[in-house]
């Protein structure tokens, strides 16, 4: 089965698909971007379950470019994937802790038995990853990455950011 990439622009918690990956903090328990508005639309069920995650298997909390689902509450997904990026640093090169992120939140979205799943640009926000990288580490990791879910869909939040990954696609 081939993996089919889609690209978006727009707002992720407006898409219908199995799951949305959230570009989570390594607490779970809610931050801004991305993850802010996962939690505002999905409501108090999604952070709810996060809790009980930190309060059993996550005690310390989720590591960098790890991943774990949780209900979706009210979005129009049956799951959210909580993964972590890496910050981005001149100083050292955290590309295979990005990467991780779409591999691991694709092993759990096969487990779950996900056949379609949005992505965020993980770490391009607060996390500060340069777009051009972080699409290109984004898109080349999905390609590369073996996963029974049928449609990747990228979902873009503004103009840079879709370019940047239709330049990956094209
Ligand atoms: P990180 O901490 O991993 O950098 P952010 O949420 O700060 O996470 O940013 C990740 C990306 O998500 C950024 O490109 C940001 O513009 C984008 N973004 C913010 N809100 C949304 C949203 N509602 N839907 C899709 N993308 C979003």
């Amino acid at each position: 089965m081939t993996t089919t990439i889609t690209l978006v622009q727009g707002d992720i918690t407006r898409e219908s698909v199995d799951a949305i990956v959230n570009a989570a903090n390594s607490s779970l328990l809610g931050g801004g971007g991305v993850d802010g508005a996962i939690h505002r639309r999905g409501g108090p069920e999604i952070l709810a379950e996060c809790r009980r995650l930190r309060a059993s298997h996550y005690g310390k909390g989720l590591p960098t470019g790890k991943a774990v689902a949780t209900t979706a509450g009210n979005l129009d997904a049956r799951w959210v994937i909580h993964t972590v990026g890496p910050v981005h640093t001149p100083t050292e090169d955290r590309s295979d802790l990005l990467a991780s992120c779409y591999r691991e939140s694709l092993r759990v979205a096969d487990e779950l038995g996900a056949r379609t799943v949005a992505f965020p640009a993980v770490s391009t926000g607060a996390y500060r990853w340069p777009m051009d990288d972080a699409a290109r580490i984004a898109v080349g990791t999905v390609r590369h990455t073996p996963t029974a879910v049928e449609e990747v869909r990228f979902v873009l939040f503004d103009d840079r950011a879709y370019e940047a990954f239709s330049r990956q696609l094209g």
